[in-house]
């Protein structure tokens, strides 16, 4: 038994892809029900929360676990677009909670194996009384802009001829706005102002959350660490390079600034 007797969605993951219910118009989460008919396995559920007035659960089931007939298991970039936009999140959600789960089985202070917390979503020692919550790691993402142009940059990460805003992971005890002047200027060698938030993006891969800012160019001419970055320049909207595509809030940056021009290049 998954749920109550209220109605609710399953979001059952197998590695890192989601099922899917293809025979719906838009494809769908499936419902309780559905999924378990046809053969599924289902255990050990995290309650996600509810959507739409319908209650969440995630499950992880075994590599080896077939589709279901009319169901495809299908990960997040693809479904971005396709899902409702709620259901969607609720996926996201869905793998970061089991990614913790299946990372965090025992105590980083004791050793001991975890249990979950019968009412907060972390886990517990039996033996030391330490808590492990699930992890975030915050990392800022930033679109510097200088007049009309915004710096766009290669990273050595990218397998094609791609370039975007950048970025980086916040360290301990520092500030998001450090992170913003510290990354700009270590991938670089620019400074910046005017920093101000754009909005985030949690990214479960495993467990990112994405936190966007805009900033202007203060002083410093571009000079590329040639270790993340292997070239930077400076693009107008008219006359952009091969830009990430519309699931990364990378990319909503990147049109944010596409649209502030539009005018301009019209
Ligand atoms: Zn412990």
């Amino acid at each position: 038994m998954t749920c109550d007797s209220n109605p609710c969605r399953i979001f059952v993951l197998r590695d890192q892809k989601i099922l899917v219910d293809m025979s719906t118009q838009p494809p769908a989460i499936p419902m309780q029900g559905t999924a378990e008919d046809m053969g599924l396995c289902l255990a050990d559920g995290y309650h996600l929360g509810s959507r739409d007035g319908l209650d969440c659960h995630a499950f992880s089931v075994p590599s080896r676990t077939d589709s279901p007939r009319g169901m495809d298991f299908l990960g997040l970039r693809k479904l971005f677009g396709v899902l409702d936009p709620g259901q969607y999140a609720m996926a996201v959600r869905a793998f970061a909670v089991l990614n913790w789960d299946r990372t965090c089985q025992f105590c980083s202070a004791c050793g001991s194996r975890l249990k979950r917390h019968a009412v907060i979503l972390a886990k517990e020692c039996d033996a030391c009384g330490f808590i492990m919550f699930p992890r975030i790691s915050p990392a800022v993402i930033v679109l510097v802009e200088r007049d009309d142009k915004a710096l766009l940059a290669r990273s050595s990460r990218f397998t094609e001829n791609l370039y975007s805003v950048l970025a980086g992971f916040a360290e301990p005890g520092e500030a998001l706005e450090n992170v913003v002047r510290r990354e700009i200027r270590e991938e670089v060698g620019i400074e910046v102002k005017d920093i101000r938030y754009f909005g985030s993006q949690p990214w479960p891969y495993p467990d990112s959350l994405m936190i966007a800012f805009t900033a202007s160019w203060a002083a410093g001419e571009i000079a590329v660490d040639n270790d993340e970055i292997t070239e930077a320049r400076w693009f107008t909207a008219a006359d952009l390079p091969k830009i990430p595509d519309k699931v990364s809030i990378a990319r909503w940056l990147i049109d944010w600034f596409i649209e502030k021009h539009r005018k301009e290049y019209k």
